[in-house]
């Protein structure tokens, strides 16, 4: 972005400068979504040291991680730009699972150890970063320090939005790698996700916080219960309900308001954001600390008073705030004496041209008009008819259509004053506003508290609301690796599904009780619900640790370290991987990372690649969880493959969804029983789908053959496929499609042409089928 450094005087050349930079790491638009998320990717030995600097608000976080935590970390994160050591780029890019749009290369020296946290140190007035928990010699310092002085090189100033550095604890995280997230759907803008449906928040500063709080659920019981207790105040209180809903709205998004103004590419606007935001507080902290609002109370108790401020913003600011400081009307009236008297002095010399006017056509005799134009500022303008009889004093100007414009010695002076008057009003609302800019730059630390405050509570609130209108209960959080849900729902599907209601399910899985086993193997036909039933496990087990409640009858269930999923059967193409490549990349990083304290979905893994390989993969991965987990570990796998509900493998239970068979085909109950499926009704499946019934027909026929056990090896399969005469089959075909086109066909509404037209084709295709020519 380039601007004029100077006014321009007519004369001499304008300054123009580049006064920032946007990138798409940096940049916070003041309307749209989107915060500016930047990362810094470095290597550290084996690890990856990062940095996350989130412009919008001022979050700065870093820590160290091996390379496929590294990973999940940046897919959670999501970044739109990444900073990488030059010709390291393509590495940084590879952790990415998204590909961020830009990466960066810095010079290495920029991410030298050394150097980066002295540079922290200096920038911020301190003498060791071990205050915020981050030892000076650390990477990560390294890469707090190459991201935000990226930002102030771009923004050209300080980030003085950005005070401190969080260290990244993912030991306090529940870990949901890349493609679990991808998986489970949490925050699919395409159509409706975990997101989506959690999401009743009324502020944009709640919405972010969910988002954050969806990819980052929490491991600490502490947080969780803390959670789960104020969800319970709002849920017992209405009048605490309403308050909110009432008085969240009135807040703006206070924390990129702050960031923008911080960043110097703010405007009076965001500053108005900051005011009315604050100003809702007084009305929130008191709602929030009444009777009924129990562990909620906590939210607001260590926000700052930010009283002063709050008067000075009300009282300096006008209440429509404009864009830009050029338009003026930004300080209000009554605010400041000597701002007043320019406006007034303004005021003044209307009302002054008004009687210049009616003065001087009183001693000309000449209807003049008095009048502006931008160029040449005041005039006086006089009618062709009265050219003759304009006065000595009268300097022309310009000639117009309607006559000729002049000014006088009495009317430049008149000019001069408002020129004056009003360079004194831009100069004094200059002056004004960054006062108090200045002051609430002053209190950014405090206000980005209050703002964090204000999305605690809003997403809470949220949760409740959710939690109310849905049937949640609250789960009960142990220490133990139980995992016993009854009644489950899919909290989205749920919610999708409008015609028919959805069915819920118990799940349990317990470690530590042999009774129980702790690895579900789940069969059934296809569109019977498994991935269904497994999703909803994840999803559980994902929002109890987001300390929501969940769609169950009730829920007990031990703290969880990650959720791995492997789901569904999707190509990566553009990443030039095909469906079994991702399957098996994300099955490996599963049986490399799971732990006692994990939860593994596993849906149909082998499916894509040949049946023998497939089962066999599957029966492996199995028998790992089973046996080489240390302490053993819960999992739901579904499978097609039958074969394994016969392995007797000790932790290991079937379950199968039920089916109700009638004389008119099959009907799926969605409901889980105990036992393995006896048989996987694929062909009744595609019946349904409406594959041809000729098709349909001779899969049965092949399916007894091999049930009957004909068929054993593909020699077998050779001999059986000449027992029936191919050709036939597709003969049908044809021969159907005649029929059918001819069932299809509506006389009534043919034309004679289009009669005549099927006519022939259909003779023709007779015709191929009879053999003729
Ligand atoms: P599978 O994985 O066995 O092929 P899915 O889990 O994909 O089956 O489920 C197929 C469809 O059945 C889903 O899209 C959903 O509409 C419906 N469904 C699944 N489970 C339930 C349930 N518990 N209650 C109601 N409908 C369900
Ligand atoms: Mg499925």
């Amino acid at each position: 972005v380039c601007d004029q450094m100077t006014e321009p005087d007519g004369k001499s050349l304008v300054e123009r400068n580049v006064v920032r930079v946007v990138t798409p790491g940096t940049y916070v638009p003041q309307d749209a979504e989107g915060d500016g998320r930047l990362a810094a990717v470095m290597a550290a030995g084996d690890s990856v040291a990062l940095a996350f600097l989130t412009s919008g608000t001022g979050r700065l976080e870093a820590g160290t991680f091996p390379p496929g935590e590294a990973a999940s970390l940046l897919a959670s994160f999501a970044p739109g730009e990444v900073l990488a050591a030059r010709g390291r780029e393509d590495a940084a890019s590879a952790l990415c699972p998204v590909p961020p749009r830009v990466v960066v290369p810095l010079d290495r020296g920029e991410f030298s150890v050394s150097y980066g946290a002295g540079w922290l140190c200096k920038r911020w007035g301190i003498a060791t970063l071990r205050a915020m928990g981050l030892e000076d010699a650390d990477p990560a310092a390294c890469a707090a320090a190459a991201a935000l002085r990226y930002i102030e090189e771009t923004q050209f100033g300080q980030a003085g939005h950005v005070t401190e550095i969080l260290p990244m604890r993912p030991e306090g995280m529940l870990i949901l790698d890349s493609s679990t997230q991808a998986n489970l759907e949490l925050l699919d803008p395409a159509g409706p996700s975990l997101y989506s449906t959690l999401n009743r928040c009324r502020t944009p500063m709640g919405r972010r916080l969910l988002r954050e709080w969806i990819t980052h659920p929490s491991k600490d019981p502490e947080i969780i219960a803390f959670r789960q207790d104020c969800i319970e105040a709002l849920l017992k209180s209405s009048g605490l309900r309403k308050k909110l809903k009432e008085v969240l709205p009135k807040c703006g998004d206070m924390e990129r308001a702050l960031s923008r103004l911080a960043m110097r590419t703010g405007n009076p606007k965001d500053l108005g954001v900051v005011r009315d935001t604050l100003s809702a507080m007084p009305e929130l902290t008191e709602a929030m600390s009444g009777p009924d609002s129990g562990p909620l109370s906590a939210v607001f108790r260590c926000v700052p008073d930010l009283f002063e401020l709050r008067e000075l913003l009300a009282a300096s600011l006008a209440d429509d705030l404009p864009r830009s400081m050029a338009s003026g009307g930004v300080i209000r009236a009554g605010y400041d004496s000597a701002l007043d008297d320019f406006r007034d002095a303004i005021a003044g010399a209307e009302e002054n041209l008004k009687a210049f006017e009616a003065s001087e056509r009183e001693r000309t005799g000449i209807k003049v008009r008095v009048g502006i134009n931008r160029v040449f500022g005041y005039y006086i303008e006089v009618g062709k008819a009265y050219a003759d009889k304009v006065p000595e004093d009268y300097v022309r100007r310009q000639t117009v259509a309607g006559g000729e414009r002049f000014v006088n010695e009495r009317l430049s002076d008149i000019e001069s004053r408002v020129f004056r008057a009003e360079h004194d009003i831009g100069a004094r609302e200059g002056e004004l506003y960054r006062e108090v800019l200045a002051s609430a730059m002053g209190r950014i630390a405090h206000c980005q508290a209050a703002g964090n405050a204000i999305a605690v509570a809003d997403v809470l609130a949220s949760l409740a609301e959710v939690a109310r209108d849905n049937s949640y209960v609250r789960p009960a959080m142990e220490d133990s690796r139980i995992f016993s849900v009854r009644g489950a729902r899919h909290p989205v599907i749920e919610k999708a599904q409008t015609g028919s209601p959805f069915t819920p399910n118990d799940i349990t899985l317990d470690p530590d009780n042999a009774n129980i086993g702790c690895i579900a193997v789940i069969t059934g036909p296809n569109m019977a619900g498994k991935s269904t039933y497994l999703r909803t496990a994840a999803l559980v087990a994902l929002m109890a640790h987001i300390g929501s409640y969940v769609p169950a009858e009730e829920a007990r269930i031990g703290i969880i370290d990650r959720i791995f999923t492997r789901i569904g059967a999707r190509d990566e193409l553009a990443q030039g991987r095909s469906t079994f490549m991702v399957e098996m990349v994300e099955t490996a990083d599963i049986l490399r990372h799971v732990t006692s304290r994990s939860l593994v979905i596993l849906d149909e893994i082998g499916r894509g690649t040949s049946t023998y390989d497939g089962m066999s993969i599957a029966w492996a991965v199995l028998e790992f969880l089973d046996l080489h987990v240390e302490g053993r570990t819960k999992a739901l796998f579904a499978t097609h493959y039958h074969e394994l509900t016969d392995l007797s493998l000790p932790q290991v239970v079937n379950l199968s969804m039920a089916v109700e068979e009638s004389s008119e085909g099959i009907r799926f109950l969605h409901k889980v029983v105990h036992g393995p499926a006896d048989r996987s009704y694929g062909v009744e499946v595609a019946r349904l789908a409406g594959v041809p019934n000729i098709v349909v027909r001779r899969s049965q026929e092949i399916l007894d053959e091999l049930e009957r056990g004909a068929v054993e090896s593909d020699r077998n399969f050779g001999a059986m496929s000449k027992k029936y005469v191919q050709k036939e089959i597709f003969f049908d075909v044809e021969r159907e499609g005649v029929i059918e086109e001819l069932s299809l066909c509506d006389p009534d509404r043919m034309t004679p042409m289009e009669a005549l037209d099927m006519v022939f084709r259909l003779r023709g295709k007779s015709r191929r089928i009879l053999g003729l020519k």
